[in-house]
């Protein structure tokens, strides 16, 4: 105990000197760089307070050439090289250089400030830049999530249907099933009892079976029609049958996708949005009764044949983002686009800066006239539906294929004119162009959804 008791005290004894070692050598140090920086700071000031002398001449530098902007003794000023040249006592030249250094620090204050000041408008303008992508990064996830949603839903609604349908079958099967096992049962109980009858040895005791049991069990299983030498019996198979299942989802088995799409759109926002069009009331333009649909009137004489009048909607826009879709399905001939200022588009002055049309011509193909200019477009496709998107804020108008939402072209205006939309159902061709150009609207009956 005692020998335990001596360790434990000459162990806490180490620590302490230990920790004690560490101290003082950490003082030690300090106390080192104290003193060395101390010594650093003496010899500074014993440098500036040092009279600086002329090395050329031994003498005290007195005086500031202002020509050469040099420290110079007396002995320099007499010589050839400082010859005409004007010369200040260092006090005064001091103070005058002095004050030049103040303005340009002055200055540098200034410029300082505005270079702190950019720094931390470009800070905020990467942060704000940083939060605006974030928030457009949750506008999609929440617009995607809506859509996974709604076919979540959808899944899950096509799965019960299936399950109810199996129920169904499955509990006509099952019921099926469960007949055939009752008359297997039946069946295989007259079997248990006829079959230990044939194991009887003794005649006796096998006919006194017979007549109490044997007898009445096979009469039982005949049908009564046969001959003694030809008994038949009762098959209790025979109307049994082993039912098949199957169920058919019809289009939700065998055109899914494009099902639960055409309902998906019922549900997605925002949609092409709809417009009205003005009726010019001419007799060369029917416009219908909603003014969703223009065609050209037919034309009864070889007169105006050429004739090809369109018209504007009724909405100006001026603000926002934009987009519609106009059908123009097969037809040869036709134009869409976008007028500014559309007041004055009605009237007979006309300025082909303030439109910018997208043209299918019968003879030319598709062509872009924007700015007085006419631009072929090289596209292949041949869209059954053109869609129009009108950004009012980056003032653009770019137009789709919209049968698979492809871009063909797009356009930067610098009009300040509010917009509307034009459209012309194109040259009469002797009546092979009189299809209408639609409005297509996706305003759909959505029940109680
Ligand atoms: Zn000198
Ligand atoms: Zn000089």
């Amino acid at each position: 105990f005692h020998l335990r008791l001596w360790l434990e005290v000459s162990f806490s004894c180490c620590v302490f000197l230990f920790s004690v070692l560490v101290f003082v050598s950490e003082f030690a140090r300090l106390f080192h760089s104290l003193v060395e920086w101390t010594i650093w700071r003496v010899t500074q000031q014993l440098e500036m307070a040092k009279v600086l002398m002329c090395s050329d001449h031994d003498e005290k530098l007195k005086l500031f050439c202002k020509t050469c902007q040099k420290l110079v003794c007396v002995i320099c000023r007499d010589g050839d090289k400082h010859a005409r040249h004007v010369f200040k006592p260092v006090k005064e030249a001091a103070q005058i250089n002095k004050m030049v250094l103040k303005a340009a620090l002055n200055f540098l204050d200034k410029e300082n400030g505005q270079f702190k000041s950019l720094i931390h408008k470009q800070k905020t303008e990467i942060t704000k830049t940083e939060d605006e992508s974030k928030t457009l990064l949750a506008k999609i996830s929440a617009q995607f999530e809506e859509m996974h949603q709604f076919l979540r839903q959808k899944e899950a609604e096509a799965k019960k249907q299936l399950e109810n349908e199996e129920e169904k079958v499955i509990e006509v099967m099952q019921k099926n099933l469960s007949m055939i096992d009752l008359r297997f049962t039946e069946s295989k109980k007259n079997e248990d009892i006829l079959q230990p009858a044939l194991e009887f040895d003794q005649p006796d005791h096998f006919l006194q079976w017979w007549s109490e049991t044997g007898l009445k069990q096979t009469e039982a299983m005949q049908t009564g029609n046969g001959t003694p030498s030809n008994t038949q019996y009762m098959s209790k198979v025979n109307d049994l049958i082993v039912r098949t299942g199957s169920f058919f989802l019809g289009p939700h088995e065998t055109h899914l996708q494009f099902f639960v799409w055409k309902e998906m759109l019922g549900s997605i926002k925002p949609v092409p949005e709809s417009l009205t069009l003005k009726d010019p009331r001419s007799a060369y333009l029917k416009v219908s009764p909603k003014g969703t649909k223009i065609r050209q009137a037919d034309r009864v004489t070889g007169l105006y044949k050429n004739f090809n009048p369109g018209t504007v909607s009724e909405e100006n826009f001026q603000t926002g983002q934009h987009y519609w879709e106009i059908e123009v399905g097969e037809k040869p001939d036709w134009t869409v686009g976008v007028k500014m200022d559309a007041e004055t588009q009605l009237s007979a002055t006309k300025s082909a800066e303030s439109e910018i049309l997208l043209h299918l011509k019968h003879s030319k193909g598709y062509v872009l006239s924007w700015d007085g200019e006419d631009t072929t477009l090289n596209t292949r496709d041949k869209p059954q539906k053109i869609g129009l998107y009108l950004d009012c804020e980056r003032k653009q108008v770019s137009f789709y294929n919209a049968d698979n939402m492809s871009r063909l072209v797009q356009i930067n205006y610098n009009l300040m004119k509010p917009c509307c939309l034009t459209l012309v159902p194109g040259l009469y061709l002797n009546g092979i162009n009189c299809d209408p150009l639609i409005v297509c609207s996706y305003k759909f009956n959505t029940g109680n959804r």
